[in-house]
């Protein structure tokens, strides 16, 4: 199958990854819509919220709660937003959800600088 973000779990295409274990992979968004934007993905193939198993969506909202921790820990977030798309607003075809971070004031700082805080 020619899913990305298979490719990003197999390795084969990089990633900044923030945090993994035997079921979840955390990255950083290439695209951010804030500092710290990061995904979170089942490491199984599942296409969105009609087909991922239930005990896996479990286990990402763990990790996003240990996420959340990370980001006001180490970015002092201000708050943050949970995104998930399915269907026509989904552009990614593998089941992700988005933690996005609000601050009150701007942070200027690329992927790469963000990386290196939270990795
Ligand atoms: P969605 O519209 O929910 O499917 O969003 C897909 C997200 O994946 C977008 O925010 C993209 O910036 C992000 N994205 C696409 N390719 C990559 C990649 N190779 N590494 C990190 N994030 C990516
Ligand atoms: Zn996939």
């Amino acid at each position: 199958m020619d899913c990305i973000f298979c490719k990003i779990i197999k390795g084969d295409i990089p990633s900044y990854t923030i945090y993994e274990d035997n079921i979840v992979k955390v990255f950083l968004d290439i695209n951010p819509m804030s500092p710290g934007h990061m995904l979170i993905i089942p490491k199984d193939h599942y296409e969105n919220l009609d087909d991922i198993d239930i005990n896996v969506l479990t286990h990402i909202n763990n990790v996003a709660k240990k996420m959340h921790n990370l980001l006001k820990d180490k970015l002092n977030i201000d708050g943050l937003t949970i995104i998930q798309n399915n269907g026509d607003v989904q552009e990614v075809k593998h089941y992700h959800m988005h933690l996005k971070p609000f601050y009150k004031e701007n942070k200027g700082l690329n992927v790469e600088e963000i990386y290196q805080i939270l990795k």
